[in-house]
Order: C-alpha cells, then structure tokens, then sequence
C-alpha cells in the first residue's frame, strides 16, 4: 500500500510520520506548484472551491509516482467539505486511475473510534503501534508549530529577516527527518534559541489577526503566502487557527490540551449565535477576540465563493465598527496573483501604520519611492 494525502502547509510532515508509523509506504504529494494548480483546474468543476482544485492536483501527482492509496478527511455540516472525497474519487476514477480512497471521518471526541480508524489503515499494527505513531506524529506538529508562533513574532523585528527564514526552513528540514521524539525536542530547542538571539529592530510593529477559512490560512500556496509578506512588511501576524488547535477540539474532543474553542464560540455570540458551516462562527469570534487584545487589524482570508466566510464577512462590518478594528476581505481562486495580492497588503499595513503613527516599513517605503 503506497499512502498518500493533501498538502496542507507544514502537515505532511507530522502525516508522514504517522503513516511510517502504521508501516505504510509514504509517498508524500510534491510542493504546491503552478503545475499542482494547473492540473488540480483542468480536472475540478469550474464552480469548486480552491482548496478541493489543489486536493486534485495533489493527487494525481502523488499518483504519478506511483500513490495507490489516498487518505483524505471527511467531513459534514452545511457547507461543501463533506462531499469533497466522494467527487475527487469520482473524478480520479472517470480519469482512470486505480486506487484505494480512505475517508477518516472526524469521530469528535471518540478517541477509541480514531484510533481504530488509524489501525484499521496500517498493515499488521497493533493498537499500542497506532497509538506510538499517532504520539511521535503529535509531537512534530507541535514542534513545528512552536516554530511557526516565533518566526511569526520574530520575522517583523528582524534585522536580517531572510536569515531568520533560514533558520525556519533548516528546522522544518531536520524535524522532517528526526527519527526520536527526544531528537525533535532538541531541534525545537536550539532553533528556537537560534531565533530569539538574532538581532532585532527596537520599533514598535504592527499586530494583525488572520481569520478566516482554515485550509487558506494553514496552506500559504493558497494564499499567495500572505503571512510571510506581511511579516517581511513589519507586522506580526497571529493566525486563528493551527492545525493543533483542530486536531485537539474535533478529534480528541480538547483532551490533549485546554483548548480556547468555546471561548472563541461564545466571543462570536452577540453577532453570530448559530453555526453557518466551516469556520464561519470561528472567523467572527476571532476577530473579536483580537480586538479585545489590542490588535491593530484584521485580515480575512478565504476561497473564492466559500460560503461560510461570506456570512462572516457580512457580520465583520458590524464588528469592525463596533470594536474599532479595521478589517479587510482577501478571496482566492486560482486567478490570484502574487502581484496584487501584495499590493492590498501594501496598502492595508500602510493605513495601520499611519493610524497608530508608526514609521513606514523599509520595504513601503522602497514601494513608494
Ligand atoms: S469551508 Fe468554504 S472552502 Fe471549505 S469546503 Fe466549505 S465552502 Fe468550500
């Protein structure tokens, strides 16, 4: 059985690891490229959200090389996610291709039905083995995401921000390949140490907000790479979302870690009180949640006709005014351009900076002149 899944930003790292532990044959799909998007467009229907288009061109590289099996979540509540395994196999299959398609459906909370979910999957694994696997896979997402919450921090006061991005991508590599959980530790460890003791600008920089649909805010391919531009334009961004932070509340019901959901539920409350699909409620109680901590703006990201972010985008308004937060909308589809993208970054960091009174990052500045 030769297993594999979609790309979703640094996820392939930690799935990889839980495959190999379930010894399975991985072949992890390749990088998000123009070549990944042009064929996930020529084989979607035209109207399909970005992230199911990128699903597709996923596959059918990692098929390419030779994936008999595809793992893919499932999923349900009104929006189109839980129909997106059964036409991406009918679409593989009227392509041709010979391949198994494993659905895991988020048992939330029932962590004995993961696990057997999980078990089911590896060949000869025992349920000790699936729980070994699913351990060591947990704590290289957690590393890596301990990465991903510095360089977010520090890649805004950086001096030399293209070495703090080595250092990242060198850390990314090495927990890729760590074989002990005691190995991934130290890799976390010294990197960290390695990125605190850069040097930094002493200005005061910008804190913005990303919320919205969680497959563009986890996958930068899909987003144009907004967070690293607006990173290297001196703002600190925060996410509403990681990957831990789903995999905690829908498929170990919060037993893993305190987890913030109800908190962000019940911050969407007196704007959003029911759920609209996605992470609509979730863009909505976000957004107020960083406006009660002060953040200087909010920005928005979703496909192109996601239905869930446009109810909540409709709601922002309202939040924006009464919360006294900027907060712009940015949709994606496979027509956006890195160009035009950076320039609404551009612009919306530029008026934040303006507004708190805070110099003008060199790279404006070199825009403007
Ligand atoms: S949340 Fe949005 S992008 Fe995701 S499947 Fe639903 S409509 Fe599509």
């Amino acid at each position: 059985m030769k297993v594999s899944f979609p790309h979703m930003g640094y996820l392939y790292i930690p799935l990889k690891t839980l495959f190999k532990g379930l010894k399975l044959e991985v072949i992890a799909p390749p990088p998000i490229s123009q070549k990944t998007m042009e064929l996930g467009v020529k084989y979607s229907p035209e109207f399909a959200c970005l992230p199911l288009k990128i699903n597709m061109g996923n596959f059918i590289e990692a098929m390419e090389q030779g994936a008999d099996t595809i793992v893919m979540a499932g999923g349900w509540g009104p929006c189109r996610f839980g129909y997106y395994a059964q036409v991406e196999r009918e679409i593989l299959q009227e392509l041709g291709y010979d391949f198994k398609m494993v659905i895991l459906e988020a048992p939330d909370s029932r962590i004995s039905e993961l696990l057997l979910q999980l078990k089911a999957l590896g060949e000869k694994v025992s349920v000790r083995e699936a729980y070994k696997a699913i351990r060591f896979a947990w704590k290289k997402l957690i590393a890596i995401e301990k990465l991903e919450k510095m360089l977010e921090y520090c890649l805004p006061r950086a001096v030399d921000k293209n070495h703090m991005e080595t250092i990242f991508e060198r850390a990314l590599q090495a927990v890729d390949e760590a074989e002990s959980q005691q190995e991934v530790e130290k890799i976390a460890q010294e990197s960290l140490r390695e990125m605190e003791k850069s040097p930094f600008k002493s200005a005061e920089v910008l804190k913005i907000g990303l919320v919205g649909e969680i497959y563009t805010i986890l996958e930068p391919a899909s987003n144009c790479h907004v967070a690293r531009c607006l990173g290297r334009l001196d703002a600190h961004v925060s996410r509403s979302i990681y990957v831990s932070d789903w995999v905690n509340d829908h498929l170990f019901g919060g037993y893993l870690r305190k987890s913030n959901h109800k908190q962000i539920m019940q911050s969407s409350r007196p704007y959003l009180n029911y759920e609209v699909g996605g992470h609509g409620r979730e863009t909505v109680g976000s957004t107020v949640d960083f406006a009660r901590l002060d953040y200087n703006g909010i920005i928005q990201i979703a496909p192109l006709t996601c239905m869930p972010e446009i109810v909540a985008q409709s709601i922002l308004g309202k939040v924006s005014e009464e919360l006294e937060i900027p907060c712009m909308t940015m949709y994606f589809d496979e027509h956006s351009g890195a160009a035009g993208v950076y320039t609404r970054l551009e612009a919306f960091v530029d008026m934040l900076q303006r507004k708190k009174n805070l110099p003008s990052s060199p790279l404006l500045l070199e825009a403007r002149a």
